[in-house]
C-alpha cells in the first residue's frame, strides 16, 4: 500500500469542501496535480471564498481564516 498523500494546507487539503465549488467535498478530492493547473476559488477548511491571484508561474489563494496557499509551496510539499 503507498500513502502517497501529501500534507496540504488547510484553505485546500481539509477536504471538508470543495475547493472549485465551495459545496460539500465528495470522493473527488484535489490532488497537487490538479491544484497546479486550477487554482482552487473556496477554502476547503471552512468553504469561504478565497482571494485567488493567477500568475504565469502558478497562483495563490487566500483565506481570510486560514491564510494563503501558493502553488509553488505545493510542488515543493512533494
Ligand atoms: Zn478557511
Amino acid at each position: 500500500m503507498i500513502d502517497e498523500s501529501p500534507a496540504l494546507p488547510a484553505p485546500v487539503g481539509a477536504g471538508v469542501y470543495n475547493v472549485y465549488t465551495g459545496g460539500p467535498a465528495g470522493s473527488a478530492l484535489p490532488t497537487t496535480a490538479q491544484l497546479g493547473l486550477e487554482p482552487p476559488r473556496f477554502c476547503a477548511e471552512c468553504g469561504r471564498r478565497m482571494i485567488v491571484q493567477v500568475r504565469p508561474d502558478g497562483w495563490w489563494a487566500k483565506c481570510s481564516r486560514h491564510g494563503q496557499v501558493d502553488s509553488t509551496e505545493l510542488e515543493t510539499q512533494r
